[in-house]
């Protein structure tokens, strides 16, 4: 028979019925008659009790039900008496399937984040790490969901890219050669005429150039897949390997680009209440009190919509009333987390969307402006995150894209099949990135993007 998984059983609430389950021993704890065994199968939050007769059960496997073993356990499905649990099985039949050595590391309750990610192998048994790979399962899910009832289609990017007009510097570079013999060209440079592609090649920073071509196709078009990159930035923010999500859309301006980044982070978020709360509330609990508060406050109210030049005199207004902040503010100027955050929770206390930035601070094919100075960027400011999208509308003709990319000194042998896109019915188009595990931290309450991805890479760690 197949075991029952433990939210079937809490669901189905089957008092009276024999049901078998399977899962790992969170703890057990002895009292004079009996032992309590919690149960966690992984497909829920909840532990499932357990009620261990030594009477029924020999002693050699009793003494084998450890923290961290894998068992099954037959018994009658009973309404539990104590508290914190509607059901419990009284066993009368446990199967050890995997003794857990007693150096098991997730002993106790209580250990740093620091120490879970020397243990990321493991750390998806705590009851923190099972609440946020569900939910970020059900965020992905939500995602495909969102996209495909709007008949957005699903376009996959290349992982491998031979151009690095996009991230120069900060890709990671892709290569058979022989790193201790590397073959040379007459002038002394490395031959990539002999690398496995024929060329250079790295890992992508961003399916968008490819996301465009699909989105001048196919009309409406999303990615969703890894992204790679080499910036060294130690934050809680940054990540070398991080999911993204990239729409692309024809005929969408910068406004209607700005409404579906809205509705879609909203969308996300409700979906959350709506399937985790369970998890959601667990996390409410043990990690941040006003999670809960947090999400339904972002899908009830409007984000504020800004241009950049207005979000500096805001910026500048506090630094004259004695606000300090690590980073000059100043026109022109990027804007660090810390400033995001000073207008999204301080002043606004309200997601904001920033308009219009200065061009020299954005990406070569951002739509430029008729003022000469800025251009049709959107970047969604999030509470406690900062930056959770960038986007923009596209530069849609030809002659100014191409001015850009010379001025910017981008190779443009690498850049001709991107400007086919505006050589050939060019038109309107916008898009934007939804960092993925940025999303995760913020319907996860958690802190460090490092424990919202299984497993992390950052600098100096790819273990596991
Ligand atoms: P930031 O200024 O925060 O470094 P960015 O401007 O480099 O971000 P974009 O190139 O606009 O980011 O990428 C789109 C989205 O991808 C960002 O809004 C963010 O949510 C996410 N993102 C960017 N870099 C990272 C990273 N290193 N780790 C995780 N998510 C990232
Ligand atoms: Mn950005």
């Amino acid at each position: 028979m197949r075991p029952k998984r433990i939210i079937e059983i809490m669901r189905e609430q089957a008092t009276g019925t024999e049901v078998t389950v399977k899962g790992w021993v969170r703890t057990r704890r002895d009292s004079k008659q009996v032992s309590f065994v919690a149960l966690n199968d992984g497909s829920m939050v909840a532990n499932l009790q357990i009620v261990v007769n030594p009477s029924l059960i020999d002693e050699q496997t009793l003494r084998r039900i450890t923290t961290g073993a894998c068992i099954a356990a037959t018994g009658t499905l009973v309404a539990s008496q104590g508290k914190g649990q509607s059901v419990e099985v009284q066993a009368d039949k446990i199967e050890i399937l995997g003794d857990a050595d007693a150096s098991f590391p997730l002993q106790k309750k209580g250990h740093t984040w620091e120490y879970l990610r020397e243990v990321a192998h493991l750390r998806p048994r705590s009851n923190t790490f099972g609440a946020i790979f569900r939910i970020r399962n059900n965020m992905a899910f939500a995602i495909h969901k969102f996209f495909h009832d709007k008949g957005f289609v699903y376009f996959h990017t290349p992982l491998i890219t031979g151009s690095d007009c996009e991230g120069a510097g900060q890709m990671f570079q892709v290569t058979t050669l022989d790193l201790n013999n590397l073959p040379r060209t007459e002038d002394g440079k490395i031959d990539y005429s002999q690398d496995f592609f024929g060329g250079q090649t790295s890992l992508t920073v961003s399916g968008q150039l490819e996301g465009e071509l699909a989105a001048t196709a196919l009309g409406a078009i999303y990615t969703f897949g890894p992204t790679f990159r080499a910036e060294n930035s130690n934050t809680p923010r940054h990540l070398a390997e991080f999911w993204m999500i990239e729409p692309e859309m024809a005929f969408y301006d910068i406004k209607d680009n700005m409404d579906l980044a809205e509705e879609f982070i909203k969308y996300c978020v409700q979906w959350a209440l709506d399937n985790c709360m369970d998890d959601l509330e667990f996390l409410n609990k043990m990690i941040d009190p006003e999670l809960i508060e947090r999400l339904k406050f972002v899908t009830t109210h409007d984000f504020v919509r800004l241009p950049y030049t207005e979000g500096i005199k805001i910026l500048e207004e506090a630094v004259a009333k004695g606000h300090k902040f690590e980073f000059p503010v100043f026109w022109g100027a990027d804007l660090a987390s810390e400033h995001e955050r000073f207008l999204v929770e301080e002043h606004f206390k309200k997601p904001v969307i920033l308009t219009d930035y200065p061009k020299e601070i954005k990406a070569f094919y951002m739509k430029q402006n008729d003022d000469g100075k800025t251009v049709r960027a959107m970047d969604v400011l999030f509470p406690r995150i900062g930056e959770i999208i960038g986007g923009s509308e596209r530069e849609a003709d030809y002659d100014k894209l191409l001015k850009r990319i010379e001025e910017l000194n981008i190779p443009m042998k690498d850049m001709w099949w991107y400007l086919d896109t505006r050589k050939y019915g060019s038109c309107p188009h916008s898009g934007f990135g939804l960092g993925f595990e940025r999303l995760i931290l913020f319907v996860t309450g958690m802190a460090n993007i490092r424990d919202v991805i299984p497993f992390p890479r950052t600098p100096g760690h790819a273990e596991f």
